[in-house]
């Protein structure tokens, strides 16, 4: 799961991590009160709160220096559709905005923490080459990010976040500052169950302090049972109307670009599924796992949502009764596609318990099925019906 900036904020402030006064607002009423009363002083900012980055470049974060300005740039921003290299060419409509102290700044940093799958540990990083896109650090010069492999058992330890804070280029308070907000960021990062915590940039004002201008924390949604206050930071506005259809399912699936709509039980079979199509020359609309114990009902649904997609030219459920018999599965189907009267042709394959009688279901059922034999007819026959 995704949050806003100023979600990430609220929650890096409980561990101790610096963050700048702010506050989000919903109206640009709410963004001069909030500028006046809550903050103070004389430069503020005013961020866009989308799910995305790259804000800044795109418009979408800007300085004020009065408070007529802030009202003016609140009025701006607030409804505005932002584009940026993270949104896509669509862009996203701007709801929410972040109100908040304008800084000083020095320098601007990175610092991100994520899971390294290579070695099943957390890494925690930094460089200089703050506030740019890091993926271009990365390509370009990944010798200017320096990262330190956390031992799951010991945690972040005091000399890894004081060798990251001397790679930054911080002594004296500075440094202090920097291991203080490197070991309160890990803390937020390993008890909030993320899968990443971004800093970009982190910065070290005028004054010395090092605090967080940007935040973005993502979270293993597996864990997010345990995290009741997190969830509820949850905001659907930004989430793709299908997928949250498919979540109230608990199917789990993905809007690709492809026409050949998926649907298939377990997602190992779903990958293999949807790299059979691009073989055969196709190109898969989703990704769609129905569960290993798919049902009737589960079917149903799956089938609902995919046809939901205008791009989908033609369906490819291939489903391996294990757990699951085939015969209901064909019945499912039978039953979703009286039911939505369905114009699109369907392939169906269907292996393991039932099988055969799941095939007779299907010829007998008077609708426009057509039966593969294994995944890779399957495949080849969805994309030859969509070639003719
Ligand atoms: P994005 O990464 O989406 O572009 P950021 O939050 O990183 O958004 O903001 C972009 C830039 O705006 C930052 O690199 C920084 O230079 C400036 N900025 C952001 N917040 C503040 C702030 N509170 N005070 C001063 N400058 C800021
Ligand atoms: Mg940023």
């Amino acid at each position: 799961m995704k949050i806003h900036e100023y979600q990430a904020k609220e929650i890096l402030k409980k561990f101790n991590v610096a963050v700048p006064k702010g506050k989000v607002a919903f109206s640009a009423d709410e963004a001069v009160k909030i500028a006046q009363e809550e903050i103070g002083g004389d430069v503020w900012v005013v961020k866009a709160q989308i799910h995305a980055g790259g804000r800044g470049k795109g418009g979408g974060v800007k300085l004020a220096h009065s408070l007529d300005e802030v009202r003016e740039l609140a009025n701006q921003i607030l409804g505005m559709t932002l584009v940026t290299h993270q949104t896509g060419p669509e862009g996203k409509i701007v709801k929410r905005l972040l109100i908040e102290q304008g800084m000083n700044i020095e320098k601007e940093f990175y610092v991100g923490i994520t899971l390294d799958r290579a070695v099943s540990k957390n890494v925690v990083m930094v460089s200089t080459e703050g506030g740019v896109e890091i993926e271009k650090v990365a390509a370009e010069s990944p010798e200017k990010i320096i990262k330190e492999t956390i031992e799951p058992e010991l945690g972040l330890q005091p000399f890894q976040a004081r060798k990251l804070a001397f790679a930054l280029g911080l002594s004296g308070t500075q440094h202090k500052n920097a291991v203080k907000f490197l070991t309160g960021l890990y803390n937020a990062y390993v008890h909030s169950d993320c899968s990443l915590a971004e800093i970009n940039p982190l910065v070290l004002t005028k004054e010395g302090d090092v605090i967080a201008l940007d935040a973005k924390m993502n979270f293993d949604d597996n864990a997010l049972y345990r995290h009741q206050d997190i969830a509820a930071f949850r905001d659907l506005d930004e989430e793709a109307a299908l997928e949250i259809e498919a979540s109230k399912y608990n199917l789990n699936y993905i809007k690709l670009d492809g026409n050949v709509g998926c649907m298939v039980n377990g997602a190992g079979l779903a990958m293999a599924t949807m790299d059979i199509i691009k073989l055969a020359g196709g190109e898969p609309a989703n990704f769609l796992d129905v569960g290993g114990s798919a049902n009737k009902e589960t079917v149903a649904n799956g089938f609902k949502i995919i046809l939901s997609d205008p791009n989908v030219k033609a369906i490819l459920i291939n489903i391996f009764g294990g757990i699951v018999r085939c015969d209901r599965v064909a019945q499912g189907v039978i039953d979703a596609t009286k039911e939505i009267h369905v114009s699109i042709p369907i392939v169906v394959r269907l292996e393991g318990t039932n099988a055969i009688e799941a095939g007779e279901l299907l010829n007998e059922s008077g609708l426009n099925f057509e039966v593969a034999k294994s995944l890779k007819d399957a495949a080849e026959k969805v994309t030859a019906v969509l070639r003719n």
